[in-house]
């Protein structure tokens, strides 16, 4: 006997099994370029500023005296340093940029709690070139409309010229975008001058195509799915907020019914057009200037980046229509719930927890980083034991260690050291290079900026040596400024019996 449930399955009409995709098909956003809105103009003016520092970063100058680089922010992968105005990094400091990517986390951590995606919006590299690429499209290519049209319509000599001149400014704009990366990297005018003369490396041509090429690639093609896709802030940015954030949002209490507007409003009184409908007239404004091509509408989504150009246009609707703006607004959700139910008073918190906490920590990190770099090091010493052989035996009963000693003067002057040894009383020194053996100390001398390599043999006798290693600290004293760095190391011998 079949049980009920089989009986519902012989019931069924057999389908034919259709194979489905895991992947959805990438639609093609054509944004709207609207040139008028206060969102729109911050967008500008956050692109002038990006590429002004971006550009003109490079060209500033900073003395640093003679022999050295004069490029105010200049990273010198074959000098081994790194220059930041008045900072100086060396290799071995590298947790610098460690500590500086921990501030930049945190303060994108703080911004977004306090204004939502504003930088995916108005500060992140990929949509303001996105938006300068769709800009250049606008130019050659003309509106929304006309580049649809224009893609869908079969080569001719007019399709032809408009794509060519598009993705010739394109490369254009992605060979400076490479130009003012690699800028970063050599002397700025010299580099210049070199890369128009074709007299520049091959490693400086090749990093501008890299960058350059990614440039082109990530905003001419790939566009708002690195937002989607590849950028991993938008996976977790949703975790910064809570009901006090600036996002953007429709105020759905506000819109809803949507509808298209039925025969002229000329003469008529927003009240008596919109009585018992929601104020959105469903013209689609909104969806037609997204970058990212959502429907803001449907809630918030993952795919908003927060660039608030669909309030500017929104707001351009209802200016047209005489209605307050608003109904897509860049405010927190609970003004957007207050304004719902009547009230329409500013009641965002800006003064949070999680703001203290942001504060708290990035105030933090930012005076450890500070007491570092202003107590920092103004020479460091490196000292390696020599392992073949650890120690050998010499005349007189006498066992003799071998050692490389490096000396690091980090400053622009000639560095002066004197080298003792603790820990071992009876031991003595002769260093290569240096007169005179047997010593107890001997005088140093490292040229500016550079680092000295000494060879040194360190005797004790036999007698003193109470184990097959014994302690030893290769002192460093700056005779220039009195300071003494230590270096603990060991004394080898043989086994004692
Ligand atoms: S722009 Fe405003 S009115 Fe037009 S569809 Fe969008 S929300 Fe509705
Ligand atoms: S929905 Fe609005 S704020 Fe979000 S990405 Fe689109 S235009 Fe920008």
């Amino acid at each position: 006997m079949s049980s009920p449930n089989e009986a519902v399955v012989e019931d069924r009409p057999q389908q034919k099994k259709k194979k489905t995709s895991l992947y959805a098909d990438h639609v093609k956003a054509y944004p709207r370029y609207l040139n008028k809105g206060a969102f729109r103009q911050v967008k500008w003016l956050a692109m002038a500023a990006f590429f002004l520092i971006y550009w003109g970063g490079s060209w500033l100058r900073w003395d640093r005296g003679v022999g050295a680089p004069d490029q105010a922010i200049l990273i010198d992968l074959p000098g081994r340093r790194a220059y930041f105005f008045f900072i100086e990094i060396w290799p071995q400091e590298v947790y610098y940029l460690t500590g500086l990517l921990i501030i930049a986390a945190l303060t994108l951590f703080f911004v977004s709690a306090l204004f939502g995606r504003v930088w995916c919006g108005f500060g992140c590299w990929q949509t303001l070139y996105t938006d300068l690429f769709v800009w250049v499209e606008e130019v050659f290519q003309g509106g929304r409309r006309e580049r649809m049209l224009l893609d869908n319509a079969p080569w001719s000599f007019n399709k032809l010229w408009r794509k060519v001149a598009t993705h010739a400014s394109w490369l254009v704009i992605s060979v400076l975008v490479g130009y003012g990366f690699v800028a970063y990297f050599d002397n700025v005018p010299t580099l210049t001058r070199n890369l128009l003369t074709g007299q520049a490396s091959g490693t400086a041509y090749g990093a501008m195509a890299l960058i350059g090429g990614f440039c082109y690639l990530l905003a001419g093609y790939a566009r708002e799915q690195v937002c989607i896709y590849m950028c991993p802030y938008s996976r977790f940015q949703s975790a910064m907020f809570d009901e006090h954030s600036m996002i953007v949002s429709y105020e759905a209490w506000r819109g809803e019914p949507r509808g298209g507007l039925k025969g002229s409003i000329r003469g008529r009184q927003p009240d008596e057009v919109f009585s018992g409908r929601g104020h959105c007239v469903d013209c689609k404004m909104c969806v037609q200037v997204c970058p990212t091509g959502i429907d803001i509408r449907n809630g918030s989504q993952l795919a908003c980046i927060g660039c608030a150009l669909c309030v500017d246009a929104c707001n351009s609707v209802m200016d047209r229509l005489g209605l307050p703006r608003g109904l897509i607004s860049y405010d927190s959700v609970y003004n957007q719930q207050a304004r719902s139910v009547g009230d329409t008073s500013t009641r965002t918190k800006i003064l949070r927890p999680r703001v203290f906490v942001y504060v708290a920590v990035i105030s933090l990190v930012a005076s450890v980083m500070t007491y570092t770099l202003a107590t920092r090091k103004t020479y460091d010493i490196n000292v390696l034991h020599e392992r073949a052989p650890v120690y050998v035996e010499i005349a007189g009963n006498r066992i003799r260690n071998g050692y490389t000693v490096k000396i690091l003067n980090m400053v622009r002057a000639e560095g002066h050291y004197r080298l003792t040894l603790e820990g071992l009383e009876p031991a003595t020194m002769a260093v290569i290079g240096v007169d005179g053996e047997d010593l107890k100390a001997v005088e140093l001398t490292v040229p500016a900026d550079s680092v000295g390599t000494f060879r040194i043999f360190v005797t004790a006798p036999r007698a003193s040596l109470k184990d097959k290693k014994t302690d030893l600290t290769l002192a460093v004293a700056n005779l220039d400024t009195g300071k003494v760095v230590r270096h603990e190391n060991f004394f080898a011998g043989p086994d004692q019996e």
